[in-house]
């Protein structure tokens, strides 16, 4: 496979139209007056597995030979690419093996379940069951399916770049949560390339952030997995890196992380300000927003709020540790 491009963003965009919600861009006017400059929340909790990973699932899956697609497709997931894998598994009669690992929130590994699909917890961490992965991938013959390194999956998560652009022209600033970076890199692809000027910030946890530590310092570098509010964005960005590295390390501008104070803040704030479900990582955007609003240098900003896929009592606790 070759280096993703904006061309293959807007194939991509054609390609997954069917299967995929255009989601909405709300107006926040309680952060709006918060930073003093328009916001807009991207709402990918919207997709129908509560994450934008559709986006990249469906392309990627999409994209497979008819041969490849009978045989069956294995990944391994923090959970939300997992879930959006099983999601167009079960609609295309795919067969689906989805590995996880033990610090996958229970939500995640059951709503796989749900659709179907072969659920596989194995090992301590997301190294440990990507492992377990790759073997059963190898024993069984199937396509393995990466959830960000992969040119299908990361043209298929800037669709939503595509979307915003479409939808908000004036846009100068993306603020998205980066873990692995399929969705900053896609993102940028498609935006940049219609409008260089637009800035583009992702955010990640202090809990383990790899791609920010590879970018700091150059090359990539492993952490050590903690648990963390947002754990849709925990992991390594691999040393086996062909693509999310590159692309991530030339069009990011600016790279912030929260602590787990602030990400539950942000949460807290989307439910109970917004009416938003937001899990730890879909709202690490707007925890940004909130404790930084200086990073909002620009007139028009877009938080992408990416899943809402979170244990409903962790975050109604939260809620109601900051209710007063
Ligand atoms: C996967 C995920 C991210 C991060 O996406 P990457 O492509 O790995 O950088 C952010 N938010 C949510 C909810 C996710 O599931």
């Amino acid at each position: 496979m070759s280096v993703p491009t904006p061309a293959d963003v807007a194939a991509a965009a054609e390609r997954i139209r069917p299967y995929i919600c255009h989601t909405p861009l709300k107006p926040s006017r309680s952060l709006s007056a918060h930073t003093g400059v328009r916001v807009f929340l991207k709402l990918e909790s919207m997709q129908p597995t509560g994450s934008f990973k559709l986006r990249g699932a469906t392309n990627a899956l999409l994209s497979l030979a008819p041969d490849e697609q009978a045989r069956g497709v294995v990944t391994c997931s923090s959970g939300n690419h997992g879930r959006a894998v099983a999601y167009v598994a079960q609609q295309l009669g795919v067969p689906a093996a989805i590995f996880l690992s033990e610090l996958v929130p229970q939500v995640k590994v059951a709503a796989i379940r749900e659709l179907g699909a072969e659920a596989v917890v194995a090992g301590a961490d997301f190294a440990q069951a990507d492992l377990a992965a790759h073997r059963f991938a190898e024993e069984h013959g199937r396509v393995y399916v990466h959830p960000y390194d992969d040119p299908h999956v990361i043209a298929g998560q800037g669709t939503l770049g595509l979307e915003i652009l479409a939808d908000l022209p004036e846009v100068d600033v993306v603020i998205v949560p980066l873990s692995g970076g399929g969705l900053l890199g896609g993102v940028a692809l498609a935006i940049k390339a219609a409008k260089p000027g637009v800035r583009m910030i992702g955010v990640s946890m202090e809990r383990g952030p790899s791609m920010a530590l590879s970018l700091e310092q150059g090359r990539i570098v492993s952490v050590v997995e903690e648990p963390t509010l947002a754990d849709a964005l925990s992991g390594d960005v691999g040393f086996d890196n062909r693509y999310t590295f590159p692309l991530v390390r030339d069009l990011i501008d600016d790279v912030a992380l929260l602590s787990e104070e602030e990400i539950a803040a942000g949460m807290v704030h989307a439910l109970l300000t917004e009416r938003l479900v937001l899990e730890g990582a879909g709202a690490t955007p707007l925890a940004l927003l909130l404790s930084r609003p200086e990073l909002a240098q620009g007139r028009t900003v877009v938080a992408v709020c990416t899943g809402d896929n979170v244990t409903m009592s962790v975050l109604l606790e939260l809620a109601t540790r900051r209710t007063p």
